[in-house]
């Protein structure tokens, strides 16, 4: 048995545990692998232990191993979740089904446009930086509202939720506080757009699953549980 497959199987079980321990039921949680800076082989044994939804943060490494996977595993689901640059938006929005990292009007208004018309709509998340200061990336809260108000009128988008990357904490409770702050904003936003269904909150990766879980993250992004550590030799 492939370790990739063993790490599967270990992360699912760790999901259903945090999802027992808060009475969630375990399909409410989606497991997207993070594969970037991984071969196509570590994909390929993730694909044989049936693993369908993998995360690329970098768009031509991203793309070249969806055009890999195309003809042999087409129900494959690509999410984007790196930073983006505006030159980058049209192979994005060509080859990947979700996008979890926008975080400015701009960007999404040239993935709706870029987005071909055979394509259903791209599916957007907007990130949201929690960590006030000490992030860079990511919509502030309270310009949150207003940006997700004009996104979700853009025709070829389909605005699904938040996504947050939390400052490293290795504590249980500032990690719980920062996915609940995420989890009350899309609550917030819901009441906002009650037409757009928000159902969806990208929070958690392979350190701080469990918080992320217990606040009500719908899909974890787990990378180094998985895969190994990375290496950016
Ligand atoms: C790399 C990455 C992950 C996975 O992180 P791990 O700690 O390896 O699980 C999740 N989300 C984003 C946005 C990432 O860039």
């Amino acid at each position: 048995m492939s370790s990739i497959r063993q790490n599967l199987e270990k992360v699912t079980r760790e999901i259903r545990t945090a999802c027992d321990k808060c009475g969630r039921d375990t399909d409410s949680v989606q497991l997207l692998a993070v594969s970037k800076t991984k071969p196509i082989s570590a994909i390929a044994d993730a694909i044989a232990a049936g693993q369908r939804a993998f995360g690329e943060n970098y768009v031509q490494e991203g793309v070249e191993k969806i055009q890999h996977f195309a003809t042999q595993s087409p129900s494959l689901i690509w999410h984007f979740i790196g930073p983006i640059q505006s030159n980058k938006t049209r192979l994005i929005a060509d080859h990947f089904d979700w996008v979890h990292s926008v975080d400015r009007l701009k960007i999404a208004r040239r993935l709706s446009e870029q987005r071909p018309e055979h394509l259903p709509p791209l599916k957007i998340l907007l990130q949201v930086n929690t960590s006030g200061e000490a992030s860079k990336s990511g919509v502030d809260f309270d310009e949150l509202a207003a940006l997700a108000t004009e996104i979700a009128t853009l025709p070829n988008l389909a605005l699904r939720g938040l996504m947050s990357i939390p400052e490293k904490a290795d504590d249980y409770a500032s990690q719980l506080a920062a996915f609940t702050a995420l989890a009350q904003a899309r609550d917030a936003l819901q009441q906002q757009l009650p037409d757009t269904k928000l159902d969806t909150l990208s929070m958690g990766m392979s350190g701080d699953m469990d918080a992320a879980i217990a606040a009500g993250s719908t899909m974890v992004r787990i990378g180094t549980a998985i895969f190994g550590a990375r290496n950016y030799d």
